[in-house]
């Protein structure tokens, strides 16, 4: 049986949260800062998909600059500030050292998620800011690309 289902894949700094010099922006209850648009946007285009994650390079777990338990809690406090939109989410922890086949521009995130959820990655999409948001998602074979200023709407 070919995979079916259509997938939402969204990076997480710069697309979903403001960043400042390759960081999460926290306010002061130390939740991150939603990018514009982004409430609203989810809401109209995430039915247009049967699953949607978060992929995210998390280098400054592996650097020791930040817990693997507070990324992931941040993840789930996106997730319930925007109605709980998403399947799931997966982070690469590792630098460009660990030479990992999960760290965005390699595609290990999506080809994992795809197989656990029967995802055609061809009919889906990645929404990303980045160089290594396009590489890995052209690599993982995901159909199309979207860059988050332009999905977003930021102009
Ligand atoms: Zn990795």
């Amino acid at each position: 049986m070919p995979a079916t289902k259509r997938a939402l894949f969204i990076d997480w700094g710069g697309t979903l949260v403001l960043t400042q010099n390759n960081r999460t922006v926290i306010d002061a209850d130390g939740d991150p800062v939603l990018m514009a648009n982004v409430a609203a946007t989810l809401g109209r285009e995430r039915p247009r998909y049967d699953l949607s994650f978060i992929v995210s390079n998390q280098a400054r777990i592996s650097a020791g600059e930040i817990a693997e338990v507070e990324v992931l809690r941040r993840f789930a406090w996106a997730h319930d500030r925007l109605g709980r939109p998403f399947t799931g989410w997966r982070l690469c922890p590792h630098t460009d050292a660990d030479g990992c086949d999960c760290r965005k521009p390699r595609p290990g995130m999506f080809l994992e998620l795809a197989r656990l959820h029967d995802v055609s990655l061809g009919a889906s999409t990645h929404v990303g800011d980045s160089d290594k948001d396009r590489e890995a998602a052209a690599a993982a074979g995901v159909g199309t690309f979207v860059w988050a200023r332009d999905f977003f709407g930021w102009a």
